[in-house]
């Protein structure tokens, strides 16, 4: 069990916002101005439902949903009003399995290990996130420091970008997944960290909070004593484990307490029932399996994991997690340069999801209030509620009648800002500083 540190705290007084998750001074800012996305469909994500409706922002949070017609503002208050006929607002879409700064195929080994190549291909994918009503991601693994200077720069409106939660390096046994003869010269050098027994486990956990991380990520293998003491010392620091596994490893991480299991490798019926028990979440990431079996016809040469190059193994995989109640969340995975897909492999994704038995209702609340609770971050995003973080999307169409107008963004408003207007990123200018004081 994660150590959550909130429940010492009243609910009744204003407390600390947890400074690692949202790093920005708790309570109201100076520039606080009222936004209204008027005369839309609203899917708040809380019911299911989708009604008529107005939704009122102030500074950096959803201060009302209104759907009298009627949002009672005073005739005084500076309000910016956006019509938004025929479009249907939600809350802003989720990726809880990314890699911001993966190398793309053919880049030499010096760029794909370089920071600052790392860096500029992460700001190009974060646009492409923000232009596909993506605004938050999960980093499941990247280069030394850059998701987590990343995440400061967007958290500080510096760097226009969903909001990041990084894992930091994926923690692997030694030879494990990603470390596959990993040497100097490997393209994959810098994102991962190998460890080997459960004292080096739990201190390559202290190492990726020290860095600043969300959440960590573990991958097999590992053994037993190791796999406890990751958990054991992420949940006491109040972090969450997402893990990598396939066959008995998923049994080892559930019983160890891990929180999700990424990806729809292969588990036997008593690894999702214990899954089930225990409400640890997954992450299936089809659509990265998809592309793979599409491109390459499977996945070769891995001496960490064994699958099947089946799309059907892996749906079923996802309709025995559905059937026993399983949590599902939505993630991508879109490494190489699948992330050029966007949005449409986003939204296969979800198509994938609705192949599965889910409703596509039930598939976009999937997409945004359950991936929310899966980083833990449910009590700030994921639904349109008064008092969350206004990260909301503006669709042209009817995304829960068909996913694929999901395609049409129109309007993205991040933490109470309009990131994308028509589609566009929206930059505003730097605000030149006075010069005075060097007049005389
Ligand atoms: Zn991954």
């Amino acid at each position: 069990m994660v150590y959550d540190r909130r429940k010492w705290l009243r609910s009744s007084t204003p407390v600390s916002d947890d400074p690692r998750r949202v790093p920005v001074p708790p309570g109201k800012q100076d520039d606080e101005a009222t936004l209204l996305l008027r005369g839309g469909r609203v899917f708040d994500a809380v019911d299911g439902e989708v009604r008529e409706g107005t939704v009122v922002v102030s500074g950096r949070k959803i201060e009302d949903v209104d759907y009298t017609g009627d949002p009672g503002l005073s005739p005084q208050e500076q309000v910016h009003v956006i019509d938004v006929p025929g479009c249907t607002i939600m809350p802003g879409l989720i990726d809880l399995h990314t890699h911001l700064t993966y190398h793309e195929p053919e880049v030499p080994v010096e760029r794909a290990q370089c920071t600052a190549d790392a860096t500029l291909r992460a700001v190009e994918r974060m646009r492409f996130f923000l232009e596909s009503g993506i605004t938050s991601v999960r980093d499941a693994g990247s280069h030394g420091n850059v998701p987590f200077r990343l995440k400061d720069w967007v958290a500080q409106g510096r760097l226009p970008g969903p909001r990041v939660f990084p894992a930091g390096r994926l923690i692997t046994g030694t030879g494990g997944h990603g470390a596959e003869g990993l040497g100097t010269a490997s393209p994959g050098r810098g994102k991962i960290r190998e460890a080997s027994g459960p004292d080096d486990w739990r201190e390559a956990v202290r190492e990726q909070f020290k860095l600043g991380a969300d959440v960590i990520k573990v991958a097999s293998h590992f053994s037993e004593e190791e796999i406890h003491a990751a958990v054991d010392e992420a949940h006491t620091l109040g972090l969450r484990v997402m893990c990598d596994a396939e066959t008995f490893y998923i049994d080892w991480a559930v019983r160890a307490g891990v929180d999700v299991i990424e990806h729809p490798l292969p588990r036997s019926d008593e690894a999702v029932e214990l899954m089930s028990c225990s409400g640890t979440a997954a992450v299936p990431t089809l659509i990265a399996y998809m592309i793979i079996f599409h491109q390459h016809g499977g996945y070769f040469h891995s001496t960490s994991r064994r699958f099947s190059f089946s799309g059907e193994e892996n749906m079923d995989v996802v309709r025995r997690m559905r059937r026993v109640g399983v949590k599902m969340g939505v993630g991508t995975d879109l490494v190489m340069d699948w992330f050029r897909m966007l949005p449409s492999a986003y939204i296969t994704e979800l198509e994938q999801f609705v192949r599965a038995g889910f409703t596509r209702t039930e598939a976009l609340q999937a997409a945004t209030r359950i991936s929310a609770d899966i980083l833990d971050m449910g009590h700030l995003l994921g639904t349109i509620e008064p008092g969350k973080l206004a990260d909301l999307v503006v669709v042209r169409g009817a995304p829960d009648c068909d996913l694929r107008d999901l395609g049409k963004i129109d309007v993205v408003i991040h933490d109470g800002r309009i990131v994308i207007r028509n589609g566009d990123l929206q930059v505003p200018r730097h605000e030149g500083k006075e010069m005075d004081d060097l007049k005389n």
